[in-house]
């Protein structure tokens, strides 16, 4: 069976890494033919050639959102998961106005154009979060907005006429994911869900609590939402869980997240390989945790400023380099901690932490590494 992955990052690497054990081609379709995806790939074609790609493959998915028109408008084969639900997520207000629509617990949001930012702003109240209705992501488009002059600054960096979303800034204990796997079938896999610690808008580490600490409502909507959308493959959820311990949807993916990248060394089934399984029509492999897992980003360094010798002395850690150009801020690896229990990982990755970033990991996040 040909695969085609619509995408050359890191996400669509693993999912061919893991996926080609089951006797698959892969094929990528991404301008960068050095990109990772592309590298590894049976087969890399530009987006011109999105025909030529598209004949070729029995099956298509993708690796992240924000796929241009006229590539969608030429695909033939079967995409998974369904260009319904990629257009619902590649606008922040169509996404957000359908979780408000379905019943979902989300922040008090306002979508509006440039011109309106100040009317929205007062009916959603401040502080406020002001994010690029497109092409948003790990933080970029975004704003922190404490008073109505804030506003200046965004009205400099876009045109007239773009679309926001405008959002109550929510007053987190703690921010959770969950990744959860649907099959052509409608059998559902929900995978242990991470609690996320964020930098400046990109996630710089985070790792599995304890079961207890886990809101149990995560599962449900997690699953529900799955259902709702008909998603065959991935769908990975963002929450907030509030100080009165009720959780909000941030956003959701539909598609492999980084928040699940732990899942190749902590689960019995990663989340790459769960997704081979889900759009081929294999059989789900378990969702369940092996051990207390984690995982460290590893931002805008290259190879050369990280001591890969001393991050691999860390019993449990496995190192995963995407092979990119260094650029600032930019993924360009990460590392998965597993470890028999919960004090061990958070001793284990507070150490990754040091070592790649030389940096007191209570430096990282106010609320430390874990959040009772
Ligand atoms: P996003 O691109 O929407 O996932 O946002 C990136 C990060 O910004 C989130 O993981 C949060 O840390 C923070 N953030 C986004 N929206 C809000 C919000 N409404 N309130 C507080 N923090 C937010």
């Amino acid at each position: 069976m040909n695969i085609g992955i619509l995408g050359g990052g890191q996400l669509g690497w693993m999912t061919i890494l893991e996926g080609r054990k089951f006797g698959f081609n892969f094929f990528v379709l991404d301008e960068n033919p050095h990109a990772p995806a592309s590298k590894v790939a049976d087969g890399w074609f530009p987006p011109e050639k999105v025909e030529e790609f598209s004949e070729l493959c029995d099956v298509i998915t993708y690796e992240f959102e924000h796929i241009e028109d006229s590539v969608i408008e030429n695909l033939k084969g079967q995409v998974l998961p369904s260009l319904d639900v990629l257009k619902i997520k590649k606008n922040r207000g169509s996404e957000k106005n359908f979780l408000l629509k379905a019943g979902y617990p989300v922040p008090k949001f306002e979508v509006c154009k440039l011109e309106n930012l100040e009317e929205c702003v007062r009916k959603v109240g401040l502080p406020a979060v002001v994010k690029a209705e497109k092409l948003g992501y790990d933080g970029k488009g975004q704003y922190r907005v404490s008073s109505l002059n804030d506003l200046k600054s965004i009205s400099k960096n876009h045109p007239e006429g773009e679309s926001f979303v405008v959002e109550e800034m929510v007053h987190f204990r703690a921010e959770i994911s969950a990744v959860g796997v649907r099959d052509k079938k409608g059998r559902i896999g929900v995978f242990p869900v991470t609690q996320n610690v964020h930098e400046e808008g990109i996630l710089l580490y985070n790792w599995t609590p304890k079961e207890e600490e886990v809101p149990n409502d995560v599962v449900s909507v997690v699953s529900d939402l799955m259902e709702d959308l008909s998603v065959v493959g991935l769908l990975a959820v963002e929450f907030f869980l509030t100080e009165e311990g009720k959780i909000l949807i941030n956003e959701f993916a539909p598609r492999p997240h980084n928040t699940g990248h732990y899942t190749l060394d902590g689960a019995y089934t990663s989340q790459f390989e769960n997704l081979t399984r889900a759009i081929t029509g294999l059989p789900l492999g378990s969702t369940r945790l092996k051990a207390p897992s984690g995982m460290v980003n590893i931002l805008g360094l290259s190879l050369e400023d990280i001591d890969v010798e001393d991050i691999l002395s860390v019993e449990g850690a496995k190192l995963y380099w995407y092979g990119k150009e260094k650029r600032e801020r930019r993924k360009m690896g990460h590392v998965n901690v597993v470890a028999e229990d919960h004090e061990t990982l958070k001793l284990n990755l507070q150490e990754v932490l040091r070592i790649i970033y030389q940096r007191d990991a209570s430096t990282f996040s106010p609320r430390g590494i874990y959040y009772k």
